[in-house]
Order: structure tokens, then sequence, then C-alpha cells
């Protein structure tokens, strides 16, 4: 048996690995590389595995650095099932149809720039046929993958629908279990129940996304939240939150509906900018399986918690124009979560040099993006191909975040210690995994090591 991944090595986009076991392969994930856009445009177009090949693949979790290939997978050849849970079925459905849409503007950008046509990764239709592959299997409901090979997933407590993918391998006799963590998720989040325990394994491929540093602890969110909203409502100044549309987006308005129920914010009108974030939204009110018992008690006794005062959901582009002239304090959320495309960057392009207005920066932020370099508070920004001050005020709250800290992966981690033959570390940057790594040899998890880029590892 062994193991080999395509992506999400010392990086934390493009999570694909492929488990070759009974003569057969299994495919964990297919997502999408994201950043540098002609890098990544040319990494997405290169598998480094033939997709015909493939037997049977598990997806994790929604998240395009995840699922975001599936499409062109797809499209290139591979006919067997995708199983993921029923929530993350749902929100494919809108998530990759957005993102065809991405790949379709994407691929007109560079055929206008390089003046050669360049076709999209994939188009609507792809998306289509790779949906019509997705099979939804539930939590802890245990399934036959290949001859030999049984999985399970665990609820990853990450973003709603998120999985860790158990693998029960049977080999001449001998049973193994693997343990993908996919995207690790933390306790007391708000909204989705608590990650899975997880059972002792043999093989661990984990992440280590924020292997080098904690967050802010999740209970002073709504504290910090509500300061951030009064100080920007005393200057006179609008708040922009880039927000991915899938998990971040619903928690802060929940946050904002919490304060609001508490009478903690100004009443101040909040515009939820992004036809994406609608969707998932929508999708999120019909999983109430996944609610933890704080969102469905609110449920209960205050009706939708995505349903705040003077919230405005919009969809059409003459609506989100409107924002543009619109005067007086407002929050914007609106995607993309690390500002690269979709409407936020055109808010940051007319917010950001005022000093009275605030970026409010909610998610992890990868390098050479816009969002990185608002987070490194730049004086210059390049913004939709114009240079802008950067005078408003930043703000970071990374409390908000949907992955474990370092502490939170050290615990997992030590589930392993005295049965993993090998703990195999994926998506993070290389400083996050080699820290985490170094901080777990220094527990005595020997067996921890960082994969590489399309390396073969025996298992
Ligand atoms: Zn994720």
């Amino acid at each position: 048996m062994k193991i080999t991944s395509y992506g999400a090595t010392r990086a934390v986009t493009g999570s694909k690995h492929v488990l070759e076991v009974n003569g057969k392969k299994i495919l964990l994930d297919c997502g999408m590389f994201q950043g540098h856009r002609v890098e990544a445009a040319a990494r997405n177009r290169d598998f480094g595995f033939d997709p015909t090949e493939i037997d049977a693949a598990i997806l994790s979790h929604a998240h395009i650095d995840h699922s975001g290939l599936f499409p062109m997978l797809v499209k290139h050849g591979y006919s067997g099932p995708i199983y993921c849970t029923p929530a993350t079925r749902d929100l494919c459905s809108v998530m990759l149809l957005d993102s065809a849409h991405i790949q379709q503007r994407d691929a007109a950008w560079l055929s206008k720039k390089n003046m050669t046509f360049v076709p999209p990764l994939y188009d609507p239709d792809d998306v289509q046929e790779a949906m019509r592959k997705m099979v939804s299997i539930p939590y802890e409901m245990r399934m036959p993958v290949i001859p030999g090979v049984y999985f399970t997933f665990h609820d990853a407590g990450h973003v709603l629908g998120s999985a860790m993918v158990e693998l029960e391998i049977e080999q001449d006799g001998h049973w193994r279990t693997l343990l993908f963590s996919g995207d690790i998720g933390r306790k007391q989040m708000p909204i989705l129940k608590d990650p899975w325990e997880p059972k002792p394994a043999d093989i661990v491929l984990m992440e280590g996304t924020y292997g080098d540093r904690d967050h802010h602890p999740i209970q002073e969110v709504e504290k910090r939240l509500a300061r951030v909203i009064q100080e920007a409502h005393e200057r006179g100044g609008k708040i922009i939150i880039p927000s991915f549309a899938l998990e971040r987006a619903q928690e802060v308005i929940y946050v904002l509906k919490r304060l609001e129920l508490n009478n903690a914010i100004p009443d101040i009108p909040v515009f939820v900018d992004s036809p994406l974030t609608c969707n998932v939204t929508h999708i999120f009110r019909l999983h109430t399986e996944s609610f933890d018992q704080n969102f469905s008690k609110l449920m209960q006794e205050a009706g939708d918690p995505f349903q705040l005062r003077r919230i405005r959901y919009i969809r059409s582009l003459e609506e989100s124009m409107e924002l543009n002239t619109m005067k007086g304090p407002a929050i914007i959320i609106a995607a993309a979560g690390m500002c690269e495309h979709g409407r936020v960057v055109h808010h940051i392009k007319n917010h950001c040099s005022d000093p009275k207005n605030t970026i409010l920066i909610v998610g992890f932020q990868a390098k050479n993006t816009l969002g990185r370099r608002i987070v490194e508070r730049r004086r210059v920004i390049r913004v939709l191909g114009v240079e802008r001050e950067l005078n408003a005020r930043v703000e970071i709250m990374n409390e908000f975040s949907a992955h474990a800290g370092q502490k939170e992966l050290i615990r997992f981690a030590m589930h392993f210690k005295d049965c993993a033959e090998k703990i195999l570390l994926v998506h993070g940057e290389e400083e996050a995994l080699l820290t985490l790594r170094n901080e777990l040899h220094s527990r005595g998890l020997t067996q921890v090591e960082v994969q590489d880029f399309r390396v073969p590892v025996e298992l």
C-alpha cells in the first residue's frame, strides 16, 4: 500500500492524495490550487496522475481547495463514484457552479493576456456531470469503497458537512486503519457540533494549517466584534468583511444575530453582498442535523438565526453597485474570503483609502493574495489594476478560524502516539508543518513526517 500527495504539500491548497491498495486507487479529495493566478492555473491543469486510473474518490468537505477539481477529473475521464456527506453534496452543487463561472472568467482573462485561446478548466456542464457522480453518505455509516476497503465519515466540525475519513483496509488477512483528517475543526465554534474524538489508527494523514500558532479563544468573539462595530459606527464608517461564502459568513451573521438579540451593537444595516453566500446560507437551513445545541436553541427561541432586523441578502449586480454610493455606517459581508475575486474586491477598492472605514479580516489569507497584503497592512495595495492607499483600519479576528490551532492539533495527534506507524503532515505552509512536526517529535511522536509533493510513501 502506498500514498502519494498531489497537492496541499507544504502548502494549503490543492488537496489531492492517491491511496494505492489491493491493486486499486482511491483518490482522497480533488482540490484546486489557489493563490497566484497564472501559477495556480498551470498547476491545476496537470493532475500528475491519470484520472481514468482512479477507481473511487472520497471528498472530505466542500471547500474548493478540496473539491474544486472534481469537475475537471470527470471531464478527463474519471467515471467512478465521489463519496461525500449529504451537506457536502448540497454545498458542492452551488460552490462548484460558482467555481465554473470563475474558471470561465479566468480563462477569458488569460486568453486576452496571452493572445491565444485558453480553455476554462471546466464549465457548468462538467459540474453537472461531477454532481451526478456524488454519492452522499451520512456520518458514521460504514461503507465499502473497493474490495477489502471500507470507509466511515466522522464529523470534522470544520464547515457544514465536513468529514474526517476513516479507512479500514484489509491486505492479506491483515487489517489496518488509515485516518485522513481532512480539515480539522475546533471545539465550541458557533453553529456546528464539535469535531469527532478520534479512535486509534495505524496511519494518519493530517492537516497542519495552524501548526505554528493558536487562535484567540472563540469565547471572546462577540465582545471583539461588538467593539469593532461600535468604533466604526462612531467614526461613521463602513465595515467591509471579506468572507468565505461557506461557514465564515454564516458564523459572522449568527454572531451578529446574538449581539442584536442582546442589544450589544448599534442599529446598523448589514448587507450580505454575494449570490454564493445567499445560496450557501440557504443550504445551512436544510441541514439542521449538523447544528450544536446553542444554535438549535436560538433557532427554537428566536426563529431564523440568519435573519437580522436590518439584513439584506443581495444577489443582483445593480443592488450591489448601489452600495458604492450609500452614505453612513454599514456592514458589508462579501466574498471571496481572500479578496482575490468576487464583489468584495470592488468594495475594498471603493473603501480602503478612507480612514473612517474598517476592513475586518475574519479568515486565513494565503500568500500572494490581496487579503494577505491587507493583513500585512501594506501602505499601498493594487486592487483591480489600480493602486490605492490603504488608510482604512485593518482589524484581524482570527478567532473565527475553522481550523484547529496548534494546541488542538497537538492534542489530536497525541491520540496516535502509541498506535500509529506513520503520521504524515499535509495542508499547511512549510513553516507551520515543520514547527508542528518538531513539537510532536519533542513529545515522543517520532513517527511524524512532513509529506512531500508527488513522492510516494510506502505504508
Ligand atoms: Zn477546509
